[in-house]
């Protein structure tokens, strides 16, 4: 079928993209409805020290259960609310909620996702700060993990603002690191305080030697630049060790916990607490 474009042209007609803009502005309709009813819940996923296994923190994660459908993969939503403006919104919501959660953690770090739309905005840093304050968080226990595509598009704003940042005292991590194109070397001038190596080049370090060098390569660079760093996707033991041996730091995937809801972490705070006179007597 065809469809007159308006200005007395014809062109060609394609009814499935009508439906799939019905279907965007829905889901677009229905998110922006669970932000202003503060539906969008955060699940926590742990990390932990490679050497002794025990949780160090905690990243957030968005959740949403759409009604009527079940629930929805951020993969999906975020880049949504990413092209409506709806981010500012969600990921203040997922700051303020893991915050004040954080609260009940005395011994855990926070990370929390930023998109580039809220960091570009002037306002952000100060909410940050206005949110730390109510929450009576100290900085220095925030970690706000950003992808290199915003430094790269804006390097001069970009630096600007993670020195506001670093003033303050929050720290700022390279997430998924080594899934994108941009050089260590290039990111060298941002002097991230931590690199959060991508799941992808974690995946098959176990059985494929060349992810494995690649895998150490990576690591070798980051910790040249005095990068801490974290490996996300850790899913086996053999993995873990491989990744201790390579110099990671801290570790973060379903072997040690998938995202869970705060009591779960509760519960996984304390067993590492209980578990210390066992592993002390064990020495
Ligand atoms: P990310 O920040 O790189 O988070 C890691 C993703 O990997 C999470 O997916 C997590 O559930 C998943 N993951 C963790 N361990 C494993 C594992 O062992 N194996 C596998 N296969 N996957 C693992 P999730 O929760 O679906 O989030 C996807 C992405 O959505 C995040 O990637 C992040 O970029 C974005 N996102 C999530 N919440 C927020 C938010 O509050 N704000 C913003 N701006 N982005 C968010
Ligand atoms: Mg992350
Ligand atoms: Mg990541
Ligand atoms: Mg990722």
């Amino acid at each position: 079928r065809s469809k007159e474009d308006g200005r007395g042209r014809w062109t060609l007609y394609d009814p499935s993209m009508d439906d799939e803009r019905e279907m965007r502005n829905q889901l677009e309709l229905d998110l922006r409805a669970a932000i202003e009813r503060q539906e969008i819940g955060v699940a926590y996923q742990p990390f932990v020290r490679s050497n002794n296994g025990r949780i160090a923190g905690v990243e957030a994660l968005a959740r949403w259960t759409r009604e009527g459908y079940g629930p929805v993969s951020p993969d999906v939503f975020i880049p949504v609310a990413e092209s409506t403006g709806l981010i500012d919104l969600l990921g203040m919501c997922v700051l303020r909620s893991a915050c004040f959660e954080l609260r009940q953690w005395p011994e855990l770090t926070l990370s929390v996702n930023v998109s580039p739309g809220q960091f570009r905005d002037p306002a952000f840093v100060g909410r940050v700060e206005e949110i730390l304050q109510a929450a009576d968080i100290e900085p220095r226990r925030l970690t706000l993990e950003l992808t290199e595509t915003y430094f790269i598009q804006n390097p001069a704003r970009a630096r600007q603002t993670l020195e506001m940042l670093r003033g303050m005292g929050i720290r700022v991590a390279l997430d998924d690191f080594g899934a994108g194109f941009s050089s260590v070397g290039y990111l060298r001038q941002f002097g991230f305080d931590r690199v959060k190596i991508d799941k992808t080049l974690v995946q098959d370090i176990t059985e494929n030697q060349r992810s494995a060098e690649l895998l150490h390569a990576t690591v070798a660079l980051a910790r040249a630049l005095d990068m801490p760093v974290t490996a996300e996707g850790v899913e086996t033991g053999a993995q873990a060790d491989a990744l201790r041996l390579a110099g990671c730091e801290l570790l973060q995937g379903y072997l040690f916990g998938r995202p869970s809801p705060a009591e779960e972490i509760t519960r996984i705070v304390r067993q590492s607490y209980d578990s210390l006179p066992k592993m002390r007597a064990a020495e």
